[in-house]
């Protein structure tokens, strides 16, 4: 069982939902008009990216072009003409990547995420803090802001994991702190404020996600993420896992599964009890001539979104279809395919221009947007 809708600064999203990613404040290529018409209803921002780019400082201003309603008065959401719901990411994720990405370019203890990046001309270095990381969505102006976790790779020792998850419940009380010292200070009540959510850690362990969950439990939150790798080594979703973390959460909480996933994994989850997903790939895919389609029609009764037999990929850009005069896909009502062709939009992309992007992206995003309109 899940909740039906999510309630925040005076507006009613309903779940469940799926959030594409629109790292620094755009779906690329993608404006909220046509947004809109796909059905997207909110959308997931880089904490990390948006700081430096375009900065704190620049969204809060945008923040008091608008006294009122609450809903309206966010930063981001008036810098992108967008009011659907908006989930700022922690920003651990990408720190956590440069750091892997430079050998010596930093280590992560108690205190937070210390990094020491670039060249000689470029270093950047500091310490970014679970508190960092709130102060900084708070400016963006999301709705639901997510506390700052330690994650673990799938191969990972107990020891390892056991660390991860007790950094993850200390940095969440440390989050909450923080979110609470904000709150005050600006005077939110119940009513204007965002949400908090924190993630669950604990890696393949059960017992360490277990203890993950209660302990999160106890500080107190607005809902619950399923944090680390979903998937096994064969890059399928861990469904025992999936389905064992959801039911730590009691019914009464939404709860997010980051970074899921394929739109039949979305379905899954759904099931188990899943109520929010974000994932990079219907845009990533769009962007790289994969686009997704239902094998069969799915407004059919028994169509079940669940089943990856029951979907296909078109790689846009093989030969054979630069003749093809049909839609990608009969069955769907996306602008791309009552308006173009596959012929057309595999020469877009071969002579380069932006709208082969722009049209794939609107189809995968409205594949995705099916699915999710399937669940509800
Ligand atoms: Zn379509």
């Amino acid at each position: 069982m899940s909740i039906k809708e999510i309630k925040v600064k005076g507006k009613t999203y309903q779940l469940p939902i799926f959030l594409p990613d629109a790292t620094l404040g755009v779906v690329r290529g993608l404006d909220s008009e046509i947004l809109e018409k796909i059905g997207v209803r909110g959308v997931v921002v880089n904490t990390y990216h948006l700081n430096d780019n375009p900065g704190t400082k620049i969204l809060e201003r945008f923040a008091t072009l608008t006294k009122t309603p609450a809903t309206k008065k966010s930063g981001i959401k008036n810098f992108m003409n967008f009011f659907g719901l908006v989930v700022s990411d922690s920003g651990g994720w990408q720190v956590f990547s440069l750091i892997k990405r430079h050998d010596e370019a930093g280590e992560i203890s108690d205190e937070g995420v210390k990094f020491n990046i670039g060249g000689e001309k470029n270093r950047q270095q500091g310490v970014f803090t679970p508190e960092d990381s709130i102060r900084i969505q708070f400016a963006i102006g999301a709705d639901i802001l997510i506390c700052l976790d330690d994650f673990t790779g799938v191969n990972d020792t107990e020891e390892k994991i056991k660390e991860s998850a007790e950094r993850t419940i200390l940095w969440a009380r440390r989050s909450k702190m923080e979110f609470e010292k904000i709150i005050k200070k600006r005077k939110l009540t119940a009513n204007n404020r965002p949400l908090l959510f924190a993630v669950i850690q604990g890696g393949w362990s059960k017992k360490w996600r277990k203890y993950c969950a209660e302990e999160l439990l106890k500080i107190g939150f607005d809902g619950y993420g399923y944090g680390g790798y979903m998937v096994n080594e064969r890059g399928e979703l861990d469904q025992e896992m999936s389905k064992y973390i959801a039911e730590l959460i009691p019914d009464k909480f939404p709860k997010f599964a980051l970074g899921v996933g394929k739109p039949w994994d979305i379905a899954r989850c759904h099931q188990f009890g899943w109520d929010i997903f974000d994932c990079v790939l219907p845009t990533r895919d769009g962007r790289h001539q994969r686009l997704y389609r239902f094998k069969n029609n799915p407004n059919q009764k028994k169509f079940d979104f669940s089943d990856p037999n029951n979907y296909e990929f078109i790689y846009i850009a093989r030969q054979k279809f630069s003749s093809d005069v049909k839609p990608i896909d009969n069955h769907c009502d996306c602008f791309t395919c009552q308006n173009y062709s596959r012929a057309y939009l595999h020469h877009l992309f071969k002579i380069n221009d932006v709208l082969a992007h722009r049209l794939a992206v609107i189809h995968n995003l409205r594949v995705y947007n099916r699915v999710v309109e399937s669940l509800g």
